[in-house]
């Protein structure tokens, strides 16, 4: 291990951040776990800046390129950060004041382009050619990768797929369609997000929990949490199938923290047929293979390692 084959990586999430540190053959050599002062800007650059000293002090090494995943996206011609569920972020210059408080340039980048980068180059969808990775957490979010290079396109937003409206809805679908923080009501991120399944299961009677608690109960035969959870199975399949319509990616692969749940990948692929235009879709559904640490491992790969 040299200095110059080190970079770091940190994940933002909305209320967690993850942090590593890897090399040049995609070793991770520290790891760190931190909340997320939730509502507070100034916070948030500090407690980024204090995980990058801190995994720094775990190797003994400082000045290391940092790189982060963002929710949201930078505005290309304003250079302020746009569209987060973390909404204390949008319209400030995230990597700007990172820069300035940890005195080295710092590289940004929207959290699915980040499992996209991490994934395809040696994760679950090492060396396929065409990729989408879909971020299913507090928010929902997607980015398209083609032999290797992820796609912005003429706006920069390709694969943003969490406010396109959910797909094929029903009438009860449609008359709930829950209202989402873009001004719309009914988008993808509003019943496929953590948040969603949650208020999804408050909205047909059920307590408030968390989204691996109503996982459990379905698992355990609680019925209304299964119709829950199978509900939510049925959406996604619909939702991706229009991705796969649009995109035609061997290999979708998915980040955050609903990527836990492991009906997604058994069942999902059995129900989104009905909605593709292929007979019968080769693309495969795979959770993302270095689990909560996999976006930031994309953080740390948007500098190149100059040991390479
Ligand atoms: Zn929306």
């Amino acid at each position: 291990m040299t200095a110059s084959d080190l970079r770091l990586g940190i994940d933002l999430g909305c209320s967690r951040m993850i942090g590593a540190i890897v090399d040049s053959h995609h070793r991770v050599h520290a790891e760190r776990r931190h909340d997320v002062p939730i509502g507070d800007y100034a916070a948030t650059v500090a407690a980024i800046a204090e995980m990058v000293r801190t995994l720094e002090a775990d190797v003994g090494i400082e000045g290391l390129p940092v790189g982060v995943a963002t929710p949201g996206r930078l505005n290309a011609t304003r250079h302020l950060m746009c569209g987060s569920h973390a909404d204390w972020l949008n319209n400030r210059p995230l990597p700007r004041d990172l820069g300035a408080t940890l005195e080295r340039g710092v590289r940004t980048a929207h959290k699915a382009g980040c499992l996209a980068r991490a994934e395809q180059l040696e994760g679950a969808a090492e060396g396929a050619r065409r990729v989408f990775a879909a971020v299913l957490g507090t928010g929902v979010s997607g980015a398209l990768m083609i032999d290797g290079h992820l796609v912005g396109g003429a706006n920069g937003f390709a694969g943003a797929w969490g406010h396109n409206s959910l797909p094929w809805p029903s009438a009860a679908e449609v008359r709930a369609a829950p209202s989402c923080g873009c001004g719309l009501a009914g988008c993808i991120e509003t019943w496929l997000s953590g948040p969603g399944m949650s208020n999804d299961h408050v909205r047909r009677g059920g307590h408030t929990l968390t989204v691996p608690d109503i996982v459990a109960r379905a698992e355990a035969g609680e019925r209304l949490a299964g119709i829950t959870l199978r509900d939510w199975l049925a959406r996604s399949a619909r939702a991706l199938a229009t991705v796969i319509n649009l995109t035609q990616p061997e290999v979708i692969v998915v980040g955050g923290g609903l990527s836990r749940i492991r009906w997604l990948y058994s069942e999902v692929p059995k129900i989104w047929g009905r909605h593709c235009v292929a007979d019968d879709p080769q693309t495969t559904l795979v959770a993302a293979a270095h689990g909560d640490a996999s976006i930031a491992r994309g953080a740390a790969l948007l500098w190149p390692a100059r040991a390479e």
